[in-house]
């Protein structure tokens, strides 16, 4: 068997792992990531940005929120039913943290929002590949992997960790699975886990959230993200938390037909259940994680947005929501684009000729449907929604043939929580002690969301995965060198 010694050993190497490995190395320890895939990053590799709260970069713009600020919106948010020492400790660093990413190389453009109605946190990563945008943070990742290795930690690519080594109360190892398939045993003082929850793991996602994934969710799958870390927590004596998915919403394998008519079903326009009924106001739609939860609450949870030719004519010259992710002014051709995902065989858009016809091929009750366009055009030429409120710039009748449809499902960037954790990282028992030497970091352990994610403050997760991660590398520094004497 391979036998290797370090002081931190540090169980994957996404957002919140690298941030740890870095941490832990600039305090001097010797470090060793164990990475299941064959490069580093993770669902890190994916984004556009972490949290900050007070960055240079958000108070040289004077945008709020403060630090106090932010507490309190998160707080009032979750109700107050999630560890609200965790949050202020994430939170408080996380202005520290861009600072601290900018020290290693990593540059981010002016901080932006993701919808209206949520505050500028979110620090855009400036790629090497040029502008913002999705997969920007890949760069990060590279970054912190390449000053992680110029400072000596040792990176085992493909070697996932498969069991914590614990002698009596405290953590002193891992065992892991080599590039040969040989068990390999590494020796440590600290173990810090971030394996980036079980997103997929559709039998851990049923089995702790009740998604159904490919029936009544379509999330984010990042290979091999299956929930080993909280397995092994688990099985090593911590404590559960409640697990959910970081919910959004979207048509299915959106990505296949193409960004610009993802961002075309994401205006205001009519939306449905199948019962034909409308079930929120369309205008929250940019809230992504509001709408999902809308959704998940529908029969078969699944929902369409309706519209007609007139205003497909009108999203041709602008649309309503611009979004960051995808800054598409309008939509080029709808009609080229619908039919080049008809012949991709994508089974998520309709058209038809008339509004049964529409129900007839969505499914949708066809009662409803035609109840609900005849009360909603109503609203629309009175200029007032006296069901939801809907804004009356928002408010366009369906009555000009063709009709279309996108039918939407739940969907999430991954999964949230199964690791009991404290302020400092550390991971509690049922009986809220601490098992020396052990650490949690990152999607494992973030249930400070409560039943929704606070995309109100987006960059969340990315944000409190590298927190965290640092947070756990500090802990772990001071823990190892507590006198040996101590430890007995
Ligand atoms: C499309 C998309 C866009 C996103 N954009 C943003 C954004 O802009 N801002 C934001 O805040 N959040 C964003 N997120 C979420 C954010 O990226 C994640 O919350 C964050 O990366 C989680 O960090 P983590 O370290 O916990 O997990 P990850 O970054 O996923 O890292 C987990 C690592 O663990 C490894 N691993 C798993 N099992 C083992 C094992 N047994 N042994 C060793 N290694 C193992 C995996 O291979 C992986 O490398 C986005 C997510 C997606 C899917």
């Amino acid at each position: 068997m391979n036998k290797l010694e370090a002081d931190i050993i540090i169980v994957a190497g996404g957002a919140a792992g690298l941030a740890a490995a870095v941490a832990a190395a600039q305090g001097g320890a010797r470090v060793v990531v164990f990475e299941k895939g064959a490069t580093t990053g993770g669902t890190g590799n994916m984004g556009m940005g972490p949290l900050g709260i007070e960055s240079r970069h958000t108070r040289l713009k004077q945008f709020k929120p403060t630090r106090d600020e932010a507490f309190e919106v998160f707080m009032n948010y979750t109700h107050w039913r999630v560890d609200a020492r965790l949050v202020r400790a994430y939170l408080n660093k996380s202005g520290d943290t861009i600072h601290w990413l900018e020290s290693l190389g990593v540059e981010f453009v002016e901080p932006a929002s993701y919808f209206s109605s949520a505050y500028p946190t979110w620090h855009l990563i400036k790629p090497a590949t040029g502008k913002p945008g999705p997969m920007a943070s890949a760069t990060m990742m590279k970054i912190l992997t390449d000053r992680a290795k110029e400072m000596g930690v040792r990176i085992l690519l493909q070697t996932p960790v498969q069991k914590l080594i614990k002698e009596g109360q405290r953590l002193v190892g891992v065992l892991a699975e080599d590039q040969a398939g040989e068990t390999m045993e590494a020796r440590g003082r600290a173990v810090i886990i971030a394996t980036g929850g079980f997103g997929d793991n559709p039998q851990m996602i049923k089995k702790h959230t009740g998604y159904d994934f490919g029936r009544d969710l379509y999330s984010f799958r990042i290979p091999g993200l299956e929930g080993d870390g909280i397995r092994m927590a688990w099985e090593a004596g911590a404590a559960r938390t409640e697990m959910a998915m970081e919910l959004i919403y979207g048509m299915p394998e959106v990505m296949t037909i193409g960004p610009e008519l993802h961002e075309a079903c994401r205006q205001p326009h009519l939306l449905v259940n199948l019962l034909g009924e409308r079930f929120m106001n369309e205008a929250i739609l940019p809230n992504t994680t509001f709408t999902g939860n809308a959704i998940a609450l529908q029969k078969d949870r699944c929902a369409f947005l309706i519209f007609d030719d007139a205003i497909r004519e009108a999203m041709e010259k602008d649309f309503d929501f611009l979004s960051v992710v995808f800054p598409f002014p309008r939509i080029g051709d709808f009609r080229e684009s619908i039919g080049k995902a008809r012949e991709q065989g994508y089974q998520h858009l309709f058209t038809a000729d008339t509004i049964a016809e529409l129900s007839s091929r969505t499914g949708i009750a066809p009662g409803g449907l035609r109840d609900t366009v005849a009360a909603y055009n109503r609203s629309c030429a009175q200029g007032y929604d006296d069901l939801f409120n809907k804004e009356h710039r928002y408010l366009r009748p369906v009555k000009t043939a063709p009709f279309y449809a996108a039918r939407f499902f739940p969907s999430a960037y991954g999964s949230l929580g199964g690791i009991k954790i404290n302020y400092k990282t550390e991971v509690l028992t049922k009986d809220w002690e601490a098992i020396p030497g052990l650490y949690a970091a990152g999607t494992d352990a973030c249930s400070i969301y409560g039943d929704s994610y606070v995309f109100v403050l987006p960059g969340n997760t990315m944000g409190f995965a590298l927190n965290t991660g640092r947070i756990a590398a500090e802990n772990a520094l001071e823990y190892i060198r507590t006198p040996k004497s101590d430890f007995s």
